[in-house]
Parts: structure tokens; sequence; C-alpha cells
């Protein structure tokens, strides 16, 4: 990220709590990490589909809640239509179940039956019954859950001497992180609040460190020649396995790698999509739009706030899109499979790590970017045949 930290000043900032930490030293080495890796299908000249990964989200990966609740709403679509053999062939899917075992198993580890979890929640809690489905699990566990913000945490939170983590008198086990990863959702004080989060021993969800990882820079340079095998060394065929799911990805790093990429999409910006190091949706720049920025910032360090990458075409399918407020009708749809990964590593050594299930998201060809969340896409359900 280093060249990264120069010209963008949230992931710098987070970079500068990162490094804060490793020198005073981790009070926890308890990790837990809730993933999703997201894919589409992308449609190769000969006519083959091959999953291509989009992302990993790394911090606040959600929907694993209320997807949970999909498989039943429409299986009983399936059935009012009469297809009940349909039906009995949707795939069961609970990542709510799989995540709170993940998060269940890191409380144990903390060690103290007293200690809370603690969902650290948006300002405007829009997504709050996906948090829930998660939150009822852990209740069913015996496991006290709060939810704060950052300012509650700036206003009452502390450490003791041994780093304890304590807000309204109550001991913290586990951060979820629901909140944290734009830059909209800090000001100073939740800076402050942060840092002291990150200092604290309970288990962080995910760590700062991991939310590094998730960024758009690592996963180009993840995917660069030789990464792989530096990191997992030996794993021919795992390593196979996950290059394969890679699209082309591109550093706009200052140099002449990066000024040959960059002349290429303004040639065919079609080909690819410009990404900055944001979540969330709506980040993303194709088209003209991706043609435009970069001829402004060609020659200027600038650029290396953003990556390129291949633009992934999958095959679109006739569906229906059933939303608040908008008409029901068909709508030439591209789908992306997310697929929800869980552990917990204490040390060096991995306690547990498991798929916990997935989510398919469906939207209307006409949008290039926008999720659930931005009213765009609709939470939807494999079917395989
Ligand atoms: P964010 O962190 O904002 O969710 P993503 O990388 O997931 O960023 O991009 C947002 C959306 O843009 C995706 O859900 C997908 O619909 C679209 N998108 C992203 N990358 C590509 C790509 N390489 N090809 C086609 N569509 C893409
Ligand atoms: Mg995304």
């Amino acid at each position: 990220l280093s060249s990264t930290i120069k010209v963008d000043d949230f992931t710098a900032q987070l970079f500068r709590i990162h490094m804060q930490v490793l020198e005073e030293g981790l009070a926890q080495s308890v990790f837990l990490g809730i993933n999703r890796s997201d894919y589409m299908f992308d449609c190769g000249v000969d006519g083959t589909a091959a999953l291509k990964q989009i992302e990993i989200n790394t911090i606040a990966a959600s929907f694993g809640g209320l997807t949970s609740r999909m498989v039943a709403v429409h299986g009983r679509v399936l059935k009012v239509l009469g297809k009940f053999e349909e039906a009995s062939r949707l795939l069961p899917n609970n990542p709510s179940k799989g995540l709170a075992s993940g998060i269940a198993k890191a409380w144990e580890l903390y060690g103290s039956p007293s200690a809370v979890v603690m969902f650290l929640v948006e300002e405007v809690q829009r997504n709050i019954f996906d948090q829930r489905c998660i939150e009822n699990e852990l209740w069913n566990r015996n496991i006290r859950v709060i939810r704060k913000r950052f300012r509650d945490v700036f206003a009452k939170g502390s450490l003791d001497d041994a780093k304890r983590l304590y807000i309204d008198g109550q001991e913290v086990a586990v951060v979820y992180y629901r909140e944290g990863y734009v830059p909209t959702n800090y000001d100073q004080q939740n800076w402050e609040a942060r840092l002291l989060l990150e200092r604290s021993k309970a288990v962080k969800c995910p760590d700062i460190a991991t939310q590094l990882a998730g960024t758009k820079k690592v996963q180009q340079e993840l995917s660069r020649p030789g990464t792989l095998e530096r990191l997992l060394p030996g794993h021919t065929d795992a390593i196979a396995r996950l290059r394969a799911t890679f699209a082309g990805l591109y550093s706009l790093d200052v140099g002449e790698e990066g000024d040959k990429i960059v002349a290429a999409a303004i040639a065919d910006p079609d080909r690819f999509v410009l990404k900055p190091q944001r979540e969330g949706g709506g980040n993303n720049l194709y088209g003209e739009e991706l043609k435009q920025v970069l001829e402004k910032i060609r020659d200027s360090p600038e650029r290396t706030a953003y990556i390129l990458m291949d633009k992934i075409k999958p095959q679109p399918a006739v569906n229906y899109l059933l939303r608040a407020h908008s008409p029901l009708r068909a709508s030439k749809c591209v789908s992306e499979l997310g697929i929800f990964g869980v552990y917990v590593r204490q040390g060096k050594e991995m306690v547990l790590n498991r798929s916990a299930g997935h989510l398919l998201r469906t939207k209307a060809i006409e949008h290039a970017d926008g999720g659930v969340a931005a009213g765009v896409a609709v939470l939807d359900t494999p079917y395989l045949v």
C-alpha cells in the first residue's frame, strides 16, 4: 500500500493506526475474520462461463443475515406455482448460523463468560435486520450482544491496565464492525474511538490489518505473478484454482507499466473498470467517465489511488426484480455470487476456517455499479441445473 497511502488519505489514516498498534504491541492474539468473496460469471469468447472474482470484503460484509431467509421465500414462490420438485432442489443456505459460530468461538477464546459481543453499528441503522439475524444466533447460544456507535465508544469506552475494553461498565470480548469502512463514517472523535478499539484486548472482526488487506490495491498486488507462490509455498493446485478466478488487475503506480495500461484504457475504456480504494458500491468508473478521469490524472501521482480491472461480462438472463415502490416487469439481469468465509486464528494456529454459505444478488444490466443497499440489486437464490 506504500504508493496508495501517499495519495489516499483514508487508507493512510487506517495505515497509521495499524502502525501505531503494531509498535505498541498487539494486546490480543485471537483474530476473527468474516469475509465475503464476490464473483460474476464471465462469458469467454467461446461461450464458456467462468467465475471471476470481483472483490473480497474483509469488513462489514453484509446480507448474510437476510439471505438466510431467501431459500424459504423462493421455495414458497415455487410451491405456489406448483413446482414442488424444483422447490426441494434449492440449496440450503444459512450464513447467519455460520457467521455467528465464528463470533461465538472468538468470544469463547477470549475467556470471560460475563463479557459481551459488541456490534459496532452505523449512525443511521439501515441494515439492522440483517445484523439482528446474526445477533439472534448469539443470544441463542447465551452470548450477550450490545449495539454501539463510534460516538458511544468515544463517550463511554475505556481500557483498563490490561487493555480490557469496557463500555457502560461491561467488558467487551468481541468487536464486530458493521461500520467504519468509508471516510464519511469518521470524524476526529470517531478516529479516536477506532484507535481505542484497535489498541484494546477485545477480538476485532476484523482487525485493522485485515481491513487493509481487503483493499482493491492489495487484491491487485495479490494477482501479480509470483505473489501467491510466495504466500502459499508448495500449494500448486490451490494456487492454480485461485488464479483461475482472477480477472486482469493492473497497477497504476508511476512508471512504465502504469503508463502503458493507462494508455490502453483511454483507447478502449469499455474493456476496463477503474476502482478507487472504496467500499460500499457506487465508486467505480466505467466507459466515458473512466476515460475522462484517466485523461485528467494520467500524469499525476493521483492515479495511484486507483487500480484498473478487466470488465467482467456475464451473460444476461431475464428475471423479475421485486422492490418497494417500483413496478414489477421483466428485465435483463446479471447476478453476483458471494461466498461467505469465517475463520478464527489464535497466534499461528487456525482454530476454525470454513465456508458459511452464499449470497446471490441480481440487478438489471443498465446498472454497472450499485448493490442492494443502493436500491439497485435484489437478494436472489441460485438454482442449480
Ligand atoms: P465495492 O467495494 O464498492 O462493493 P466492487 O468491486 O464490489 O466494489 O464493485 C461494485 C460493483 O461494480 C460490483 O458489485 C459489480 O456489479 C461491479 N463491478 C466491479 N468490478 C467489476 C468488473 N471487473 N467487471 C464488471 N463489473 C464489476
Ligand atoms: Mg462489492
